[in-house]
């Protein structure tokens, strides 16, 4: 099979995509270029983001072979503007029909991207669009990457700063292919390690090989209960890896990397925003040293509660703060445009079930 196989396709019949090769493996692929055409080809593709046929320093023979023979990997289906054109969300098919989930959003002090490490996510938290309709497959490295590159030609003249890891999917159950887009965001598209975030929902190996890994990127984890019995019902993998072995793993990975973590606290109204899940977290979060993102819950269709009211989420969080807590209220984004996690995807499905080749 083709020598990138490991790293780069989400399975074995996959296409080679336009971002799946590392540098290397583009040159061998595209073999009889002379070397200076491939660097300008991969220079102008990754870190200018240039769209194929605006490579005008390449001959037009071979910006012709690099779009047959390394296709792009995300046709969009939807792309969406809200919030007075500061976030754009994109909802892109896969070449084997499946769909995912790409946001941008600008602030005033950055531009980030979300990106989706999986088509679907079969961690099935009970509050999440994309956990209630399932997991389809893993991207493949160049399915990640791609989403920053056109996100960030969409963001132009705007400079995107930060990327999260927090669209569809866990990264951590796809993390190979996860950590190779990471260094070639890092190393080829040019964002500082520092400004790329991995959410997770508690994979616990994960968090122990992050630790081993030389970037260093920042990490996010998905708490919103800080007891087990609560958390096991909202997140089922916190039966797998309950609390005590999760913190384990977040205390090694603050002693390796000396990192700030982060924990994410979606605020469902009458479920985890009592004054006593608030004590919890801020036993937890104290302990770990850890900054809490509130963040009221977006309703889904799979999940009818709705989120916290934002007096009380600024309630909850001047309580954790009182506790000595650092503590910020997330502004959700894009409620209008289902850009929470999987909603895009979700609704559309409701009218308009995805295609399959
Ligand atoms: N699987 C990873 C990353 C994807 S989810 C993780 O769990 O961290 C990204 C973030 O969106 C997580 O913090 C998740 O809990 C949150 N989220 C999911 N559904 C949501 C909803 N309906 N409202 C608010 N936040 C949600």
């Amino acid at each position: 099979m083709s020598l990138i196989d490991a790293s780069g396709r989400s399975h074995r019949d996959a296409p080679v995509l336009r971002f799946d090769p590392t540098r290397e493996e583009f040159a061998e692929l595209l073999h009889g270029e002379p070397r200076y055409r491939l660097d300008q080809a991969w220079t102008g593709l990754h870190e200018r983001g240039d769209k194929i046929d605006n490579l005008t320093n390449l001959p037009k023979a071979l910006r012709q072979r690099i779009d047959e023979e390394l296709p792009l990997g995300l046709t969009p289906e939807e792309e969406s503007v809200s919030d007075d054109g500061e976030t754009v969300k994109w909802l892109w098919r896969l070449h084997d029909g499946h769909q995912i989930e790409t946001v941008l959003m600008h602030y005033d002090d950055r531009t980030t991207v979300c990106v989706s490490s999986q088509a679907g996510c079969a961690m099935a938290c009970s509050f999440c669009a994309t956990g209630q309709s399932g997991f389809d497959r893993h991207l493949s490295v160049g399915e990640i990457v791609e989403q920053v590159v056109r996100a960030r030609r969409a963001s132009a003249p705007r400079r995107v700063s930060n990327i999260v890891f927090m669209g569809m999917g866990e990264p951590f159950a796809n993390y190979d292919r996860t950590w190779a887009a990471v260094e070639r965001i890092n190393q080829d598209l040019g964002i500082g390690a520092r400004h790329i975030t991995i959410s997770t929902v508690g994979v616990v190996p994960g968090i122990d090989r992050l630790a081993k890994e030389d970037l260093p990127v920042n990490l996010a984890v998905s708490l919103h209960f800080a007891n087990d019995e609560d958390r096991n019902k909202l997140v089922p993998l916190n039966v797998r890896y309950p609390l005590a072995m999760l913190e384990e793993s977040c205390a090694r990975y603050l002693d390796a990397k000396n990192r700030r973590l982060s924990f994410e606290w979606a605020l469902i109204d009458g479920v985890n925003d009592r004054s006593s899940d608030a004590d919890e977290l801020a036993i937890l979060a104290r302990r770990l040293r850890a900054h809490v993102n509130l963040i009221p819950l977006n309703p889904t269709p799979g999940y009818l509660t709705r989120g916290t009211p934002m007096d009380r989420v600024y309630e909850f969080r001047d309580r954790l703060t009182g506790m000595g807590v650092n503590a910020t209220v997330r502004r959700t984004r894009g409620t209008e445009i289902d850009a929470a996690c999987g909603q895009l995807r979700a609704s559309r499905q409701l009218v308009d079930p995805p295609r399959r080749r």
